[in-house]
């Protein structure tokens, strides 16, 4: 039987924090993975369009923040915000200067409403303007695209200390490969599916189809999707607090597909612009795309919210197909001699059995429950990490490599050796 100081359950963001942190603590150490790859929620598909696509995290937001941004360097980021573009669609046409001016000030309005109505128990939706031509529209994109869930979904302080501001980079050759470089030369072990974790004893005792391991402490990095769904049984079981707080923070769901150019037709877009239309209700299944990243000859569409999970389980056809009818709004059969309709790049993150949905929102009244779940327990020897836990980064790889951070932190405490390299007792 395996026996380590360290044991790290996933290998997403989260994980290779707390893993490359136990590993320069000099502390012995084990990353248990589900999938036959590092990276979780961040993977790259180098080969369907012919260049390098994120199917899921895209952006290393708040760049001068980012933890990752260092990491990141050698990769040849690229700051998006400097090439931004938008072209805005109202039914078949394109929005006029003025209207796209009052859209920018419906933004600035949404966001200086919301902040007036801080307080506990709100959620982003009930305060949120309405009425107004473009309304719709600023809570469509920033609820179902950008939080991947209707704002009336999620608590209001929460959506308000997680937004996120620029610079946001992009890397040429994608976010997989960055964090698979940074998980070369860990301890994984893939394949690796952990069901049980017994934490009464002295050691905590792991079990799954890899058979058994013991470790002194251990970081669990799984999605909140599956620990509300009980994919890992505890034993004792966990407190009613840290069970709750999985429940309280649900996906939602991002889908992100990439579509292919038939031939030279740009259909006017610029290298990395974007393309969006206005909508009557929050809820309308429209897509916002980026066209053309890095001149490649691809355009990356995004539908969120409950439009995806209605499609979510269905396989590639119907989100391709949807993507098609959301262009052809804009170019009509343009859009079908632009577009190739037989190849097309997608992950269906809401059908994954390891994700269950893309990034996490905290539900009405319960801001707390990121922290709550980010507390360790038993004075670290149990802890939880991965984007759900942070309260200002979270849904983002920034946060969950900080909270991998934090929970390895918590971890090595628990786990002191005394200067001799023997283990000390844990600490109380
Ligand atoms: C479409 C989409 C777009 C996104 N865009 C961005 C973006 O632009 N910028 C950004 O910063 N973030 C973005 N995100 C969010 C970002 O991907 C996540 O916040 C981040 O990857 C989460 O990392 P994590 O370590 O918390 O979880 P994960 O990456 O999910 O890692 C958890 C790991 O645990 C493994 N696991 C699950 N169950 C078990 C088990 N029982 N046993 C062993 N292993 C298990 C999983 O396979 C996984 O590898 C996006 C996500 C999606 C889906």
């Amino acid at each position: 039987m395996t026996q380590v100081d360290v044991l790290v359950v996933g290998a997403g963001a989260a994980g290779i924090a707390a893993a490359r942190a136990v590993r320069a603590a000099g502390r012995s150490l084990l990353v248990l993975e589900a999938r036959d790859r590092a990276g979780g929620r961040a993977r790259t598909d180098r080969t369907t369009l012919g260049a390098p696509f994120d199917l899921g995290a895209t952006w290393l937001h708040e760049a001068g923040a980012n933890p990752l941004t260092p990491l990141a360097a050698g990769a040849a980021p690229f700051d998006h915000d400097t090439v931004r573009s938008h072209r805005c669609c109202i039914g078949d046409r394109l929005a006029t200067p003025e209207e796209v001016a009052d859209y920018d000030a419906a933004y600035g309005r949404f966001h200086a409403i919301l902040a007036r109505q801080r307080g506990p128990g709100r959620s982003a939706g009930a305060g949120a303007p309405r009425g107004g031509p473009w309304d719709a529209t600023v809570a469509h994109w920033e609820g179902e695209v950008i939080c991947a869930a209707p704002l009336d979904a999620m608590d209001l302080d929460d959506f308000l200390d997680t937004q996120l501001s620029g610079p946001n980079l992009l890397l040429p050759g994608g976010l997989g490969p960055l964090l698979q470089g940074l998980a070369a030369d860990l301890p994984l072990r893939f394949g690796a599916v952990v069901e049980r974790i017994d934490w009464g004893g002295a050691r905590i005792a792991v079990e799954g189809n890899f058979g058994r391991v013991e470790a002194r402490a251990v970081v669990v990095t799984i999605p909140t999707s599956l620990l509300a769904a009980g994919a890992i049984r505890f034993d004792p079981p966990l407190p009613a607090a840290t069970l709750q707080a999985a429940h309280d923070l649900p996906l939602g769901l991002l889908s992100k597909i990439g579509l292919k150019a038939a031939g030279p037709d740009r259909l006017d877009l610029p290298d990395f612009g974007g393309l969006e239309r206005q909508v009557a209700d929050p809820a309308d299944p429209a897509m916002s795309f980026v066209a053309w990243p890095f001149g490649q000859d691809h355009v990356m569409g995004f539908l969120g919210g409950d439009a995806a999970w209605a499609l979510s389980g269905q396989g590639v056809a119907p989100l391709l197909d949807h993507a098609l009818a959301e262009l052809r709004r804009a170019y009509g059969g343009r859009a079908d001699r632009a577009i190739r309709a037989d190849v097309a790049a997608m992950h269906d993150w809401g059908a994954d059995p390891f994700a269950r949905g893309s990034y996490s929102h905290a539900r009405p009244g319960r801001a707390g429950a990121r922290r709550v779940l980010g507390t360790p327990l038993q004075d670290g020897r149990l802890g939880f990490a991965g984007e759900a836990c942070h309260p200002r980064y979270a849904a983002t790889l920034a946060g969950a490599w900080d909270s991998g951070l934090s929970a390895a932190a918590a971890a090595l405490h628990a786990t002191k050796r005394d200067s001799s390299g023997a283990l000390m007792p844990k600490v109380s």
